[in-house]
């Protein structure tokens, strides 16, 4: 899959989301990037000389926000390679652009890892 077409599939799974959620995404600017930086799989904990990230969530949740005025808009990063290499046909690469976009988008709205995991995220 290029990354012409992974763009557009990132684009379906936002504009799939309930119009509850996606009015509050206008906060959130989602950008698609080849690999996550050394940096950014450092943030998470990860070792960047074995570990690699499908996505990033960086900012403050909504839930923290308080009187957000003035903020930089979050920013929720999906990174083409990592999820690329690690499926074996497009349906796969599909399925797992939509569990990677909608997990960064769940730490946008304050739901954190655990929770996620319970429920297949
Ligand atoms: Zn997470």
């Amino acid at each position: 899959m290029d990354r012409k077409e992974f763009t557009r599939v990132v684009r379906e799974v936002l504009q799939s989301l309930p119009e509850e959620f996606a009015a509050h995404m206008a906060h959130a600017e989602v950008v698609i990037d080849d690999d996550p930086s050394a940096e950014q799989i450092r943030s998470v904990g990860l070792d960047p000389g074995r570990d690699t990230l499908f996505g990033l969530y960086e900012g403050v949740p909504l839930p923290e926000r308080g009187d957000a005025a003035g903020t930089l808009p979050d920013k929720i990063s999906i990174f083409y390679r990592p999820i690329v290499d690690a499926c074996a046909s497009p349906a796969e690469i599909r399925e797992e652009i939509r569990i990677t976009v909608l997990h960064e988008i769940a730490h946008f709205f304050g739901i954190d890892d655990g929770d996620l995991d319970d429920w297949g995220y």
